[in-house]
């Protein structure tokens, strides 16, 4: 059976009440509670779902609770960390979404230079904590980002040449799986689920807590973006193709092509204007990596360049305000065989063309401590990858209609014209609601695809966790 919602008569409100009442210490919002309409609201302000009951754990006894209960009843479940997901799949229609954005605290063990982190922790939350001991793990370049999606898709980020990927760092989770039973996930203990959990999106369970290594970073660190107006867009992608080949594993960096977001540390005659980026943060010592980035800012003639000794907490939320919540979002995703001279044509010809000044595109540079991990021992499938583009359609939400068509028949265009130039899979969490499940394959690949059913199969055998980049269980097909 499932719920559907009437506007009057919400028909969970007194059965979820009295049957979750006893053993859920959380909130439980209905459609017609106060804080409804802003609790099933995600980062992307596109999507307009409205779950039959939100329950919103205050740990891990409630996620148990909010599990059995939906399955009991055969309700639709949708999982929320950090509510990033530009799918949306963090909430679901009338089903249930058991919402862990009030699990936000985290554990550091300095001496053992390791994290408990709950599973509805942001980055910006983690890199506060850990920063306070001089430590951090890979994690996003957003502040905002949840750490739960992130890391279950595989987690890049500016450490990530250096330290891995976020789940080369994860050490164990905490698992409440398909039937409500609590298990833990590391290399000793249900290994199999652990393999999946590293790249396998949010398939096999909810995740209450992860365990981080972690590595000393800073506190202050050589970071920062150097803009270019965006007629040197060629030639600075052709030094940047260079500059990132002979790059350090301490060097991270991303390009950003699109406009010079008005923050406040830009000079306010430069925002707006098309731009093209390179943002770095090198995880090292501040003299090191001013050698390191010295070619760079030495090219051409910047607009700005903002490049120098900051903090790396606060540079890791510099871009926080440029990606707004309830803005709407499309997003399209490849990875790319290389930065070749047409690959470069493609992207400076198609970059600016979108007519929103918020859309971008941004790039990120892989390798480094990525690649050297064995192939086999996450489900992560782009590590032999040495860049990956996302496209991202922005508008605003007064701006639907014709404007939104025109955002992402951008993005499309653009993806379509950097066909020749990509390499094998895409990034499973840039994926977007209308990349469907040959794009999910696409993401791992047969081999690590059939593999990860096979856990699936062992975990989730009814497919209870769907509502993601979903992986069937092998031996499993859900009616259409
Ligand atoms: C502004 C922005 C910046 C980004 N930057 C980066 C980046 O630098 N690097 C990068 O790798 N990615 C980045 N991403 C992509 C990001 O990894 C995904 O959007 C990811 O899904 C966000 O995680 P979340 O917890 O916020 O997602 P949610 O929307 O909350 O969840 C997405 C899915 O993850 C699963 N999930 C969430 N929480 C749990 C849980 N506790 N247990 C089990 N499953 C769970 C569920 O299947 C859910 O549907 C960025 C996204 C945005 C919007």
């Amino acid at each position: 059976m499932t719920a559907t919602r009437t506007s009057q008569t919400p028909p969970l409100e007194p059965i979820a009440s009295d049957e979750l009442g006893g053993s859920f210490r959380g909130e439980l919002l209905l459609p017609t509670s106060p804080g409804y309409d802003t609790a099933r609201r995600v980062w992307n302000g596109a999507i307009d779902r409205h779950p039959a009951c939100i329950a919103r754990c205050t740990g891990l006894a409630d996620v148990v609770a909010a599990v059995r209960f939906a399955r009991e009843r055969d309700l639709e479940i949708a999982v929320r960390g950090g509510g990033h997901n530009v799918a949306g799949t963090a909430v679901c229609d009338d089903g249930v979404v058991i919402d862990l954005s009030a699990m936000r605290a985290e554990w550091v063990d300095p001496a053992g230079r390791t994290a408990w982190v709950q599973g509805g922790a942001l980055w910006g939350d983690v890199d506060h904590e850990t920063q306070a001991h001089g430590l951090a793990t890979t994690g996003g370049i957003v502040g905002h980002t949840g750490v739960a999606g992130l890391t279950l898709g595989g987690g890049l980020g500016f450490l990530m040449r250096k330290h891995g990927l976020t789940i080369d760092n994860l050490l164990a989770a905490e698992v409440v799986t398909a039937e409500g039973s609590i298990v833990r996930a590391s290399a000793d203990e249900h290994p199999d689920l652990f393999w999946a959990l590293r790249g396998g999106g949010g398939n096999f369970g909810v995740v209450t807590s992860f365990r981080f290594a972690l590595h000393p970073v800073g506190p202050t660190v050589m970071a920062g973006p150097v803009f270019w107006a965006a007629d040197d867009t060629a030639d600075v992608l052709r030094l940047y193709r260079d500059f990132a080949a002979e790059a350090p594993d301490e060097l991270g960096s991303v390009i950003r092509l699109g406009t010079v977001p008005p923050l406040a540390v830009i000079p306010a005659d430069l925002h707006w204007r098309p731009a093209i980026a390179v943002a770095c943060c090198y995880a090292g010592s501040v003299e090191d990596g001013e050698r390191a980035v010295a070619a760079l800012r030495r090219f051409g003639t910047p607009l700005v360049d903002l490049l120098a000794p900051a903090p790396y907490a606060a540079f890791q939320g510099g871009l926080d305000a440029t990606v707004l919540h309830g803005w709407h979002y499309y997003w399209k995703a490849t990875n790319l065989a290389g930065l070749s001279d047409d690959a470069i044509a493609v992207i400076a010809d198609h970059a600016y063309a979108a007519s929103s000044p918020r859309s971008y595109a941004a790039m990120f540079h892989m390798g480094g401590a990525v690649a050297r991990v064995p192939h086999d021992s996450t489900a992560y499938a782009g590590r032999d990858v040495a860049h990956n583009i996302i496209i991202d359609a922005v508008w605003l939400p007064d701006e639907s209609g014709e404007h939104a068509a025109a955002e992402t028949a951008w993005a499309r265009r653009f993806l379509q014209a950097l066909q020749p130039h990509r390499a094998g899979g895409v990034y499973v969490n840039f994926l977007d609601s209308d990349d469907d499940s040959s794009r999910v394959r696409e993401a791992y690949g047969d081999r690590i695809y059939r593999r990860l059913a096979e856990v699936k199969a062992r975990y989730d055998p009814d497919n209870v966790f769907h509502h993601n980049k979903n992986i069937q269980p092998s031996s499993y097909r859900r009616p259409a």
